[in-house]
């Protein structure tokens, strides 16, 4: 038995032989002839001259072996419909979207833009790109028109494949009408829009000669058989943008034969899913947790995966739950802001279904706080884990690899560097911090197979964004801060942007808003530095409760702010005070669930909120407003 240690070890010093191994777990049309190219720093390409496809891996080799082992579960608690497709049936329904793409004239390396609610369509739409050799470009449903016209221009799609509507909350989201807006505003619409009718947006209108009809055009191809395409390892297998949390949002580029063996390799290692089990990640296919682990990483494996459309207090808190005990779901994926809504229900929701078939839970994509963390692992009584990862790298970058080791958990940390990243922090000087002490998270290249290979479009971007945080060494900046014990567990403080100087001692946001969460009547909070003329910068803290009544007069809540800060006082000392602490009933966070802290900051700060094309709730900006002036 090798430990963890040896095996991260090997991956950075033997980094071929690692790979070579682990690319055995996909299957290759075409060997790669060569394992690492990084003849061209920052620039590198993985299992050059291999060829394979990411269908191919993910449901034909499962079809032939298992085809009638559930491949994709689709639930939707907004329509109530609910519909297993086999891996044989999964792959039909692909090769007749594929026929239709071929229809419309999309053929290898043409960019196929998917802008679609969370349908079992949009799985078919993603999966038909991969086996034709197109790439896909999903826009997250619900997006403006004008983030939508913004990236129609960039990818130049030749198809667009979308729906009348979504549904969220019991209400019809229209994504037909946005599109045609979108389609206005861009420079390079596409020429033809592929439709699905769910028949929630009854007569909505059609653009003659380019609006097309999928229900209609799959009765064309019922017994269509469309070849799967062998791509080179090192093409480009979708484009998918960050979340605009810090600015303006970055097209990732994703490479084929890296993020096949990558995601294989992650399914075993980090996740300990096998073939024939479910997984369940409650994330968006407009996410990268849903490109890499709703659609390519469980199918890969062989797993079912389960698609849901829904929130996960509707019809009521037990939903997930629910879905859990019925589909035997062995892992699950969410988010550190699903736990804290989860919070505000009754615990009796998680005691209500039969869980056992559940090992592990695992949260990514903003820092899981320790309060929340002993909560949800005390009420489910399984092993949660935080990792942390970026859509640029595609795959978690900490985490404890729960396939190759046991290693203890520690609340609020991602634990360890995953295999293949050779992680580290740095001073701003660009020498390497020493244990217990804060800096940059960075990475030294060549990034790991699976990671971006560069910008969209923009190789200066590349590198300018990534790889310039020192003249010297080379290091990938992931822009966050963090810190390593001395035991090698290292916790994400917050975005190197956000860190708080007051009176030259820096605080990571996290560091306050983990000390604010230990308060029992907080479910949520957001810690922002606002400049001050004597200390440089102030916290102020904008808190959620778990009930608003525990601060609904301002005596309460003036009792309440005092008692939360004396919380950051015992953890933190009385430096990292917050100067307010206001109680407000929802924060502002993207679509994708993280908290806009900037233009929380810039509020506060009396300037304008910035860009906020991805903010999901606009209003809850109007309540900090309202909190600065009370
Ligand atoms: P943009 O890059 O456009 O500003 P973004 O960084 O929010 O947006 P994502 O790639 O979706 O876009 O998010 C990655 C970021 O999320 C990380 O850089 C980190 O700040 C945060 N994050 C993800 N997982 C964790 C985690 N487990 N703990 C702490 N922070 C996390
Ligand atoms: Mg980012």
């Amino acid at each position: 038995m090798t430990t963890y240690q040896e095996f991260h070890r090997r991956s950075i010093e033997d980094r071929d032989g690692f790979w070579s191994e682990q690319a055995q777990l996909v299957h290759w049309n075409k060997q790669p002839e060569q394992i690492c190219d990084y003849s061209r720093p920052p620039f590198v390409k993985w299992f050059k001259g291999g060829e394979t496809n990411l269908f191919y891996n993910a449901v034909d080799r499962h079809a032939a072996e298992r085809p009638d082992a559930n491949a994709l579960i689709y639930i939707s608690t907004e329509t109530n419909e609910e519909k297993v497709y086999s891996f044989a049936e999964l792959q039909r329904e692909v090769e007749r979207m594929a026929a239709i793409y071929q229809e419309l004239g999309v053929r290898k390396g043409d960019r196929v833009l998917i802008y679609m609610p969370m349908i079992a369509e949009a799985a078919f739409a993603m999966l038909a790109c991969a086996r034709i050799g197109a790439i896909h470009s999903v826009v997250f449903g619900g997006f403006a028109a004008n983030s939508l016209a913004t990236r129609i221009d960039d990818a130049k799609p030749v198809l667009m494949v979308s729906a009348d509507a979504g549904m969220r909350n019991g209400k019809p989201v229209p994504y037909k009408h946005l599109l045609d807006e979108a389609c206005k505003l861009a420079e390079f619409p596409p020429q033809k829009v592929l439709l699905v009718d769910r028949g929630l947006d009854k007569g909505f209108p059609r653009v003659e000669g380019r609006d097309v009809d999928y229900a209609e055009l799959r009765a064309k191809h019922m017994d269509a058989k469309v070849p799967v395409a062998w791509v080179e390892a090192t093409e480009p297998s979708y484009i998918l943008y960050t979340s605009g949390t810090t600015g303006k949002p970055k097209g990732v580029q994703r490479d084929t034969g890296g993020y096949c063996v990558a995601l294989a390799a992650s399914m075993q290692h980090i996740f300990s899913g096998d073939a024939g089990e479910t997984m369940f990640s409650t994330s968006d296919i407009g996410w990268v947790v849903g490109h890499s682990y709703i659609i390519y990483g469980p199918l890969i494996a062989g797993m079912a995966t389960i698609m849901y459309e829904g929130t996960p207090l509707r019809p009521d808190a037990g939903i997930w739950w629910q879905i859990v005990e019925k589909y035997k779901v062995s892992v699950m994926f969410s988010a550190p802001t699903a736990v804290r809504v989860l919070k505000k229900q009754d615990p009796a929701w998680l005691k209500k279904y039969d869980l056992s078939s559940l090992k592990h839970l695992f949260l990514a994509g903003e820092p899981l706080d320790e309060t929340s963390h002993k909560w949800i692992m005390d009420e489910l009584g399984i092993p949660v884990i935080d990792n942390y990862w970026q859509t640029e790298t595609g795959w978690p970058i900490l985490a404890i690899c729960r396939g190759v080791e046991q290693s203890p958990i520690k609340l609020g940390s991602p634990a360890f560097p995953v295999y293949g990243y050779d992680l580290r922090i740095y001073r701003e000087d660009g020498t390497e911090c020493g244990a217990n002490e804060k800096g940059i998270v960075g990475i030294v290249p060549p990034l790991p197979p699976g990671n971006l290979s560069t910008v969209w479009g923009q190789d200066e971007r590349f590198i300018s964004t990534y790889f310039s945080l020192f003249k010297e060494p080379l290091v990938y900046s992931s822009s966050d801060w963090g810190i390593k014990d001395e035991n090698g567990y290292h916790s994400i403080l917050g975005r190197m942007d956000d860190v708080i100087n007051v009176a030259g001692h820096r605080l990571g946001t996290r560091e306050i808003e983990e000390a604010v969460q230990t308060h029992p009547a907080v479910a949520e909070v957001a810690v922002v530095g606002v400049a001050d003329e004597v200390k440089g910068q102030m916290p102020m803290a904008f808190a959620v409760l778990k009930d608003a009544s525990a601060a609904d007069t301002p005596e309460k809540a003036a009792a309440l702010e005092k008692e939360v800060m004396k919380r950051v006082d015992a953890s933190l000392g009385a430096i990292a005070r917050p100067s307010r602490v206001h109680f407000i009933t929802g924060l502002p966070k993207t679509r994708s669930g993280k908290m806009l802290r900037r233009s929380i900051q810039a509020l506060a700060e009396g300037r304008d909120a910035g860009d906020l094309t991805t903010i999901e709730d606009p209003s809850t900006l109007d309540q900090i407003k309202a909190a600065l002036k009370g």
